[in-house]
């Protein structure tokens, strides 16, 4: 069967990475999630002092980005990639509140969203990948042959990122939650290079009242038409 890029992008907290999860398990491909990039950017420059509070230093971390190693290992148990930046395992520190509200901005330099980009081109460059992200279908693969483009309301989204955060022992609150998803979509949508947006040739999936089976059933019937 012909291999093809699957390129899933959307606003925050839609569950694009367990649809892109998903699909990719059903078609034995390589399931990239490129917001667990940006975050792994963010933990370092958070780490090495360059973020305080809105500021980030962009000289300083654009200098530095050759240094930034950035990679997946596979987890068996989640099977999925968890983020290794430079030799150490981050997926847990990548997912907090504190790495949330500063990912926007440090994805917004122009910088970093290059070599983030770059890199993302060369894990796709042999197909066969569901990568999830903000600009797939317009700026990393914009000749996918199938782009998805998730939405669902704000409520729905805060809701369901408040309960995973909770379930991981995560100290926030629903409202602080559902801030963090409207500030980071509205820095992602207004940005200049690269901002979030629908491709003209995406296909819309509202899933705010959707069951993951429902999004399945979606997805099986396009898959069908493109890939027989
Ligand atoms: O997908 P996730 O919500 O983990 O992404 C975290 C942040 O990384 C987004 O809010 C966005 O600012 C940034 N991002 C991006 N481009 C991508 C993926 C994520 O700018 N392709």
């Amino acid at each position: 069967m012909k291999k093809i890029i699957i390129a899933i992008d959307g606003y925050s907290s839609c569950g694009k990475s367990s649809f892109a999860k998903a699909i990719a398990a059903k078609l034995g491909y390589i399931f990239i999630d490129t917001g667990a990039m940006y975050r792994g950017v963010t933990l370092w420059a958070i780490r090495h002092g360059m973020v305080d509070g809105p500021r980030v230093d962009e000289a300083r971390l654009a200098e530095a980005l050759p240094a930034i190693d950035i990679s997946f290992a596979y987890n068996e148990e989640r099977k999925a990639g968890d983020l290794i930046l430079c030799g150490e395992n981050v997926e847990a520190q990548i997912r907090t509140i504190e790495v949330s509200d500063a990912v926007s901005r440090v994805s917004a330099i122009p910088a970093v969203r290059a070599r983030m980009v770059a890199m993302q081109q060369a894990m796709g460059r042999d197909k066969g990948v569901v990568m999830d992200g903000r600009d797939i279908g317009t700026t990393v693969f914009p000749d996918a042959e199938l782009k998805i483009f998730m939405t669902a309301s704000v409520d729905v989204r805060a809701e369901r990122r408040y309960k995973e955060l909770a379930a991981k022992g995560e100290n926030v609150t629903l409202e602080e939650v559902r801030r963090n998803v409207m500030e980071r979509d509205r820095i992602d949508e207004t940005r200049t290079e690269s901002p979030l947006r629908r491709a003209d040739d995406a296909l819309l999936l509202d899933n705010s009242s959707m069951t993951v089976d429902e999004q399945m059933d979606w997805v099986d019937t396009i898959l069908r038409g493109i890939l027989e």
